[in-house]
């Protein structure tokens, strides 16, 4: 049997995993994917091969499941049953990096404290992100945890682009700009010598169009700016999140209106945004195929804040090459980039409607001046990527 790596995406309600068979020559395959989905509330374990083919599907007791780190091991004892050996490296979905990790790095003991420290920066996501790797450290000390995040492929970018204007003190501590979404981008800056090699050295701007959604810019695929800052609630409107908004907004809600912090942290993350606007649902599928007007204006809302954002990410790129969609609604939704594209017209920006119909990958039309492309991500291959380079850098014998 081949050796293989699993990759572990912890959410506050999901623990998403995808085994990857190490092929010849450290081709990584995926094997299958699956989740624990309802944590704390209907916990649920599902799990398909690559073909599709389901291998689980069990609704688990409450307690079972109840937290991140019993769902873990509901996982490892389904893995136990399921696969003949260990993977010989797990790697982790770890949300912020802080200013230090611009790389993955090898988790013990000295860098999950550290990793602990940015909690603060990253609230809802960074406990969630570290409790399996502390509860794998306790049960399975022996293996290897990578930990790869979302912050790292930002770290390049000239500091202007990450400061704020406040006193240097903050700066030091650590109030900056860090950017998110780095895995899909460093994965469609990986592809794009293959799928667009014009583009490759150039001028891009991706936009990750997810449950979360921002934008990157590219200069020969690296990260020179993005739309998302100290926290995943800057830039573009998203699901429930507002996007850039005024801060002043912000002390409008605790003074004049008396709304607790942790009130106004849940409604930031989960009351605004394309539910907040549209009064109907964060899910652009369904504000689509909605005639309610609220709806329209949520979604001509999201598609000119990705338009002005493309001018604002041009500015830093001083000129733009190409322009690739990617997430589940870059991926899947023709209507969306049709309208974002209708919006960039005056860049140059011509789609070819038939390859935009059937999501391209190359969706521009040939006279257009801007490139544009579907490019689906796969943050969990960059996840086994990084873990399997950095499991062949180590010396053998060394221990985890
Ligand atoms: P992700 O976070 O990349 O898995 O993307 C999830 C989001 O993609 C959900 O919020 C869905 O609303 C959206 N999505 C998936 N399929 C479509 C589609 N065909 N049209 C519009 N949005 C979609």
């Amino acid at each position: 049997m081949a050796e293989t790596i699993l990759v572990l995406n912890a959410g506050s309600s999901s623990i998403k995993f995808e085994l990857f068979d190490i092929g010849p020559e450290d081709r990584l395959a995926s094997r299958f994917s699956g989740q624990i989905e309802g944590i704390g509330v209907r916990p649920r374990l599902v799990a398909a091969s690559r073909s599709g083919e389901r291998l689980v599907d069990r609704t688990l007791a409450l307690e079972n499941a109840a937290d991140v780190e019993t769902a873990m091991t509901v996982v490892e004892t389904w893995l136990g049953e399921t696969l003949d050996a260990a993977p010989i490296a797990v790697g982790h979905r770890v949300v912020h990096g802080g200013p230090v990790h611009a790389a993955p790095v090898v988790v013990d003991e000295r860098v999950l404290a550290t990793l602990e420290t940015f909690v603060p920066l990253a609230p809802l996501h960074q406990p969630n992100n570290l409790a399996p790797i502390r509860s794998l450290f306790r049960r399975r000390p022996e293996l290897l945890q990578i930990a790869c995040f979302d912050t790292a492929f930002h770290r390049g970018h000239p500091e202007l682009a990450d400061r704020f204007a406040i006193p240097e003190a903050l700066w030091e501590e650590g109030i900056r700009r860090y950017g998110f979404h780095g895995l899909s981008y460093e994965y469609i800056a990986a592809k794009l010598p293959e799928i667009a090699p014009e583009l490759a050295p150039g001028k891009v701007i991706v936009a990750h169009l997810g449950s979360g959604c921002s934008m990157c810019a590219l200069r020969a695929g690296r990260s020179v700016e993005s739309t998302m800052g100290f926290t995943a609630l800057d830039g573009l409107p998203m699901g429930t999140r507002p996007g850039q908004l005024d801060a002043g907004v912000v002390l409008h809600l605790l003074t004049a209106k008396a709304m607790a912090p942790v009130a106004l942290q849940h409604f930031l993350y989960h009351e605004c945004g394309l539910k907040g606007l549209s009064g109907i649902s964060n899910d652009v599928r369904v504000l689509l195929a909605s005639a309610d007007p609220r709806a329209k204006r949520a979604l001509d809302f999201f598609t000119y804040k990705i338009a002005q954002m493309t001018g604002w990410l041009a500015a830093a790129l001083e000129g733009l090459d190409g322009f690739v969609f990617t997430a589940g609604i870059g991926e899947n939704s023709a209507t969306i980039r049709e309208a974002v594209a209708h919006r960039l017209a005056w860049l140059g920006v011509k789609l070819d409607p038939h390859a935009n119909a059937v999501h391209g990958p190359l969706i521009s039309a040939p006279e257009s001046r801007i490139r544009v492309y579907v490019v689906p991500t796969d943050e969990e291959l960059m996840i086994a990527r990084h873990t399997l380079a950095l499991l062949r850098r180590r010396p053998t014998g060394e221990p985890a």
